[in-house]
């Protein structure tokens, strides 16, 4: 038997995130007829919500049961055939997931490298794009949020360079965990397919993954792809006309996820992004007071749903997590792939208070005592005086 802990438990993790109350309500229903009256106009009413958060007038949107990794297979099936290029920035673990997805499904890689430690290189996105005369490279992925570096990459920017370069090759991006938590333009930024996941800025538990999908898109799935039939996404088009799909969808996640952007609704996405940005912020001064080191070295990278933060040489994250998890009863984000035991990532996404937010910074900061890391003193201070002044 695990030993009793009181209080709430803190899951300050970049996904899942805490599930709001009124979320958990929401979902806390029996199942209803997904063939019935009642459904069909909730799913149109939940394809017109998702729309917004996309901020997409027309895009279709697909909404398969499966965590977001299943949204990248989805759109990498039904746009890319074996034998098709790709062009991807190696950003951080999540950038090589899905380089790797690709490669297995025979996809053809060319890869542009970076330290880990900001965002793609939209110039240099647009030079292998212009060495590319004969146009092999039919998809440019880029992750716009990579959550294990927490290192923003300019969407709005990619674009610009594609366009310039004159080249036809489609843009798909991962917004997982910047969906809800970072202004998204599918639209205004000309992407073609847009990838997100339910447990993260949506503040839905797993289980739910997204896309959103332009005409070029849809028009490149018809005569291309690879063989697939679950995740075609040809019955989407219908589907999103009746509010139906065509196999049982996780209806009462979907109750969940209509509450949850209810909720971003009422609070109003620009006040949700500036929120974000603003406990970004604050931690980033905690990390500056502490005396630690961000992992991402580009101060107009900087992630507004989590932080990555090193620890000093011969100190180990995982240590100091595993701590933090026992003492105070907190999960924070583990490093991943080449940054394992090197960094922790504080989840600030989502749904999230700013006494919540405070507190986590304080579990933090004693962490840092707890395990013997070398740091200074002050940092939930620094984030205290910034909040207390900063605009609502
Ligand atoms: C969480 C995350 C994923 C993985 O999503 P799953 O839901 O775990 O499949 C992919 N990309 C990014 C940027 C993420 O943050």
């Amino acid at each position: 038997m695990s030993k009793f802990v009181s209080g709430r438990h803190f899951l300050q993790t970049p996904g899942p995130t805490n599930i709001p109350d009124r979320v958990l309500r929401a979902m806390d229903r029996n199942a209803i007829n997904h063939r019935g009256p009642e459904f069909g106009a909730l799913g149109r009413e939940i394809i017109g919500k998702l729309r917004g958060v996309f901020q997409t007038e027309a895009a279709t949107i697909g909404i398969f049961p499966a965590s977001g990794t299943g949204a990248w297979e989805s759109s990498l099936a039904n746009t890319l055939a074996p034998g098709d290029r790709i062009l991807i920035s190696r950003t951080g673990q999540f950038s090589h997931l899905w380089e790797q997805m690709a490669s297995r499904l025979g996809v053809d890689v060319v890869a542009l490298e970076t330290d880990w430690r900001r965002g793609a290189d939209p110039a240099a996105i647009g030079q292998a794009l212009g060495q590319d005369s004969e146009h092999r490279i039919k998809a440019v992925c880029a992750v716009h949020s990579e959550t294990s570096t927490s290192c923003m990459t300019d969407i709005g920017a990619v674009r610009e360079a594609m366009n310039r370069a004159k080249h036809p090759a489609l843009l798909m991006v991962d917004a997982i965990s910047s969906l809800g938590c970072a202004d998204y333009r599918h639209d205004a930024w000309g992407v073609d397919v847009t990838i997100a996941g339910s447990q993260k800025g949506l503040m839905v538990p797993p289980g739910l993954s997204f896309t959103a999908i332009s005409g070029k898109a849809l028009a490149a799935a018809r005569v291309g792809g690879t063989r697939r039939s679950y995740w075609d996404w040809e019955p989407l088009v219908a589907s999103n006309k009746t509010g139906y799909f065509p196999y049982t969808p996780a209806v009462n996640l979907l109750f969940a996820l209509n509450e949850a952007m209810n909720m971003l609704a009422e609070e109003g996405l620009p006040n949700v992004f500036a929120r974000h940005d603003r406990y970004a912020r604050a931690t980033r001064m905690a990390v500056a007071a502490w005396g630690l080191e961000l992992q991402c070295q580009d101060p107009s990278a900087y992630a507004p749903g989590v932080t990555a933060i090193r620890v000093p040489d011969g100190h180990s994250a995982d240590n100091l997590r595993n701590i933090i998890l026992d003492r105070f009863n907190m999960a924070l984000g583990n490093g991943l792939g080449r940054i394992e035991d090197k960094v922790f990532r504080i989840g600030h996404m989502g749904d999230l208070g700013v006494l919540s937010f405070t507190g986590t910074l304080t579990g933090v900061e004693m962490g840092l005592r707890a395990a013997g890391i070398p740091h200074r003193e002050g940092g939930v201070q620094a984030a205290m005086n910034y909040l207390a002044s900063a605009n609502e």
